[in-house]
This record gives structure tokens, sequence and C-alpha cells, in this order.
């Protein structure tokens, strides 16, 4: 079958016709209809510091993806032929404690799919039956190959409650935007969100936002007497791992203030801690999704009438992928997703 292969340890990814994965009893066989590519794609095409100490060259990438079901193991039971579906990307160990108790997104000896094991930038991806997600009808094919960024957004954005809040988003990319969303969607009453990049504000305006800003030339002290709040943001989501743009966060915090991180930095970070012991602020750290609540949240928000299709801003065929991930390095993107429905 033909997938993009991390095929050497260098810059590059590669077209390369591989053996179709082999299912276990337990395991799904999906055939790849649509992917999305997320920035940790982008970190192995690179070939960065990070990249180069997790990934064993020969795997295939990818984890973002919706499919039909094709072929499954015989013990598996409440799935069938032409399913469509989704793969949480994380393969849990099913014995730690965390696995145990029931909370799944804790286990400390999860593997990535397109990170660890072979992913879906394929015409076939095999997981195992307890990573599967079977998709509602009425969830289109384009958002359902994005839910697993949009579950980071969602695990995020619901981490506080957030009806009647004010909400700040810091980091206007794909996730920080969809998390604006969500934001709103359940019920925030100003969601303010900082990017310097002109594109992306542009794109979350398009979701709704209160107000996109430039942390550049705009300070959120500012922002905060324009909107007549009283005190500072109520719960802040951090979607940048950018330094300052945490610290920004922190300075602009009301009292109890609650903050999700997910924004991943790419160096230590140093805050003044004052300001979160003397504002008793929470910090938490958020990783992944939950499994599944997450993916039923996503579900049924976008029943009601939770509007992320803009977010996606490139569509093209797998053969372009090279254009795909130059979309996405150029940063005048939202989603980009690679079309795998003709693979003849
Ligand atoms: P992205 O890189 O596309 O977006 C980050 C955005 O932050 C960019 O638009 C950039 O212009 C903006 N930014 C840079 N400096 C800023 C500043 N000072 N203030 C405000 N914004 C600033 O990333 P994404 O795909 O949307 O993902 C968001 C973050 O979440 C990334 O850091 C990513 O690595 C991380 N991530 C974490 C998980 C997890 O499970 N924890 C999963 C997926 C992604
Ligand atoms: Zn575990």
């Amino acid at each position: 079958m033909k997938a993009l292969v991390k095929s050497r340890a260098e810059r590059g990814l590669w077209l390369e016709d591989v053996p179709e994965p082999e299912i276990g009893i337990n395991d799904v066989k999906i055939r790849v209809l649509y992917t999305g590519i997320c920035g940790t794609d982008l970190h192995i095409y690179e070939w960065d510091a990070w990249a180069s100490s997790v990934i064993q060259p020969g795997l295939t990438i990818g984890h973002e993806f919706v499919g039909e079901v094709v072929a499954i193991g015989s013990n598996v039971d409440d799935l069938a032929i032409g399913q469509i579906v989704s793969g949480e990307g994380h393969v849990v160990c099913g014995r730690c404690r965390n696995c145990l108790a029931g909370r799944r997104h804790l286990c400390a000896h999860t593997m990535g799919v397109g990170v660890n094991r072979n992913g879906a930038f394929a015409e076939f991806v095999v997981l195992p039956m307890s990573n599967i997600w079977q998709h509602s009808k009425g969830i289109s094919l384009e958002i359902a190959s994005i839910f697993d960024p949009l579950g980071n957004a969602v695990h995020t954005a619901l981490a506080f409650p957030v009806l009647g809040e004010d909400v700040l988003v810091t980091g206007a990319g794909p996730i920080g935007i969809m998390a604006a969303a969500v934001a709103r969607h359940a019920g925030a009453r100003h969601v303010v969100i900082s990017d310097p990049n002109p594109y992306r504000r542009a794109l979350a305006e398009k979701v709704g936002v209160t107000l996109a800003v430039d942390p550049r030339t705009t300070l959120l002290a500012k922002i905060q007497n324009q909107l007549h709040m009283q005190e500072g943001f109520d719960v802040g989501l951090e979607m940048s791992g950018n330094p300052s743009a945490f610290r920004d966060m922190l300075s602009n915090m009301s009292h109890g203030g609650k903050i999700a991180m997910l924004g991943i930095p790419s160096e230590q970070i140093a805050i003044d801690w004052n300001q979160v012991v003397f504002n008793q602020l929470t910090l938490r750290g958020i990783y992944g999704r939950e499994m599944y609540e997450t993916w039923y949240m996503m579900t049924v928000m976008l029943e009601t009438g939770l509007d992320i299709s803009s977010v996606i801003t490139h569509r093209m065929n797998w053969r372009d992928y090279e254009d795909g991930f130059s979309a996405m390095r150029s940063g005048n993107s939202g989603k980009v997703i690679l079309d795998w429905r003709d693979v003849s």
C-alpha cells in the first residue's frame, strides 16, 4: 500500500510502497479516507531534536484521520465493516494504576499512533478496538478527520467551567481557534484570543471571538478596560507554548483564575511565581484527550451547533503532501487536510 514514511534519519518524508498492516484478534483495520496534518507531523518531517530522539526511522506517520472499517479481528463484536471511524491516537497499556482505574488518558505508558507505532498517512491503518471511535451520522468526513486536534481543544477549553466567564486564549493556531469556538459554545461571556500572526487572527474572527489581538501592539490590560472587565480573565487557555504569551496571561488573570496549558514550550519558561501564589491561580497541564468523554463532548457539541469548519483552510490530494507541509510551515494556514479516497 501507499504510505508516507519517515524512512531516513534526516529532514523529509517519503512516499513509499509498504506492506499492508496485519490485524490481531482485538484489532480493527481501517481504510483511510481523510487525514489532518498536525504540528507533530511537521516536527517529524523537520527532524528536530524532539523528533530525532523519539522516532525510529521506517515509521509511517500521521494520527489525525477518518476512515472506513474494512476488517475486524475475531474478538471484535461491536464494530461492522463499512462503519465510519476515527482512532484515539494514544494506545494505552491497560494495566497501570490509572488505566485500571478507568483514567486511561493518564496512562504513563501510552504509545502514540504515528509516533511510536505506524500511523494513518497510508491507505490502511490498524488499531486496537479499544481505540476506535464510531462517528455519529451527520458529522462530515472532513470534520471527523480532525477529531484528534478538536479533542485537544475541547479537553483544554472544558478543563474549567467557562459559563459566563471571561476567557483568554493565547495562540490562534488551529487548536487555539477551535478552543475559542468551544468556549463560546459553552457559554463564555468574552473570548479574547492573541496571536502575532494576522492570518490567524483573521481566522479566529471567523469563529466568533470577541476580539483577536496582536500581543506585540495591544496590551491585554487595555483590552480588559475596553471590555469593561473588572478584575482580569477568569479562565486562560495557553495554546502557543510561547514564554511571553504565558507570562502575559499570568499578569492578566483575576484572583482565583484558572489556566489550562496545552501549548508545548520549546524551552524552559521562567515566571513570576508571586503572581501564582498571591493571586491563587490554578495551573493545569493538558495532554491529549479524555477517553472517551472528550470524544462524546465533541460529537454532541457539533450536533448542537458548534461550527469549526472555517478552521480547515487547505484541502489537497495525498499525493500533494509536500504542499500541505509547506502550507503548515508558512503559518498562513488553519488545518490542512489530505484526501486519501483515491489511491489507484
Ligand atoms: P500552532 O503552532 O499552529 O499555533 C501556535 C500559535 O501560537 C501560532 O499561531 C503562533 O503564531 C502563536 N504565538 C506565538 N507567539 C505568541 C505569543 N507571544 N502570543 C500569542 N500567540 C503566539 O499550534 P497548534 O497546532 O494550534 O497547537 C497549539 C499548541 O498545542 C502547540 O504548542 C502544540 O505543540 C501544542 N499541542 C499540545 C498537545 C497536547 O496534548 N498537550 C497536543 C497537540 C498540540
Ligand atoms: Zn496504562
